[in-house]
């Protein structure tokens, strides 16, 4: 048994104890405490330059913390730990990690070569060796769910800001992710495209998927959030339940941020 499981409740799905990261000298997380539960809308919000993003890569193995630990689903991220030893995982190891983890970047990331339904159906296919016809029919059904269904056929380049952003979600979740990641995902929309993905966010949050959500949207984070992080300067300044912690900050820090952004 490891220590996650010794010591967690099995209903949390990330947990991050004491974790760093440094750029070179630059100390970006300064020693990061949280759990995200199973089911839950997880909101983490901040300055710029706070390192959200960075935290976010770190769950997802785009960045090696260089202290503490974290956890998705009781499992150590990167490491395998037998007794008192650390053991660093091996790529396939990583890319099986990776795989139950979807991303949703504030620019859309879609293939530019490919059709929305291409995009959707690219990794079940090559990652997971789907069969195409079973990929497609599954990825209709996703792009039904992100309102989508008549645009399988259109280029990126074809849809709109909002569009390519419900797309993209899709995309994630044809891996059947068991946590979504969402960097500032509504940032780069036009304000009248911002609703559409905002209601994709809420009706997959109300079907139970796990989202840790870096957001400057205070009414979503308002109405769907569950948790809600305040990060400054690399530490978690303040948490709680999203209305408690947005209507009644209790440091200055997170008064003046909120002052800014509400
Ligand atoms: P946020 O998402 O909260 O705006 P980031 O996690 O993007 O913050 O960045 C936190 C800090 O880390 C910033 O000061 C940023 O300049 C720095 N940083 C992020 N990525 C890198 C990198 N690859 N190399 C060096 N510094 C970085
Ligand atoms: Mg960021």
């Amino acid at each position: 048994m490891t220590d996650f499981e010794k010591s967690t409740p099995s209903n949390v799905l990330v947990r991050a104890e004491g974790v760093r990261k440094s750029y070179g000298l630059v100390e970006v997380l300064k020693g990061i405490d949280l759990e995200v539960r199973k089911g839950e809308v997880f909101c983490l919000v901040g300055p710029s330059g706070s390192g959200k993003s960075t935290f976010l890569r770190c769950i997802n193995h785009l960045e090696k913390i260089n202290a503490g630990r974290l956890w998705v689903d009781g499992e150590l991220v990167g490491y395998r730990q037998k007794g008192d030893k650390l053991y660093e995982l091996k790529d396939k190891e990583v890319a099986l990690q990776r795989r139950d983890i979807g991303m949703v970047f504030q620019r859309f990331n879609l293939f530019p070569h490919m059709t929305a339904l291409e995009n959707v159906i690219e990794a079940p296919v090559q990652v997971k060796g789907q069969a195409k016809a079973a990929a497609k029919e599954r990825g209709m059904q996703l792009l039904e769910r992100v309102g989508l269904a008549d645009k399988a056929k259109n280029y990126p380049s074809q849809l709109s800001g909002g569009q390519q952003q419900r797309v993209a979600i899709a995309r994630a979740l044809a891996m059947e992710p068991k946590l979504m990641l969402f960097d500032e995902p509504t940032s780069a929309l036009d304000p009248e495209l911002v609703g559409d993905v905002l209601d994709v966010m809420r009706q997959l949050a109300q079907d139970g998927m796990t989202m840790i959500v870096v957001t400057h949207e205070m009414g979503f984070a308002r109405e769907v959030g569950d948790a809600l992080v305040f990060m400054d300067g690399g530490v978690v300044v303040e948490s709680g339940h999203p209305r408690e912690v947005l209507t009644n900050p209790q440091h200055e820090r997170t008064r003046a941020f909120l002052s800014r952004v509400l």
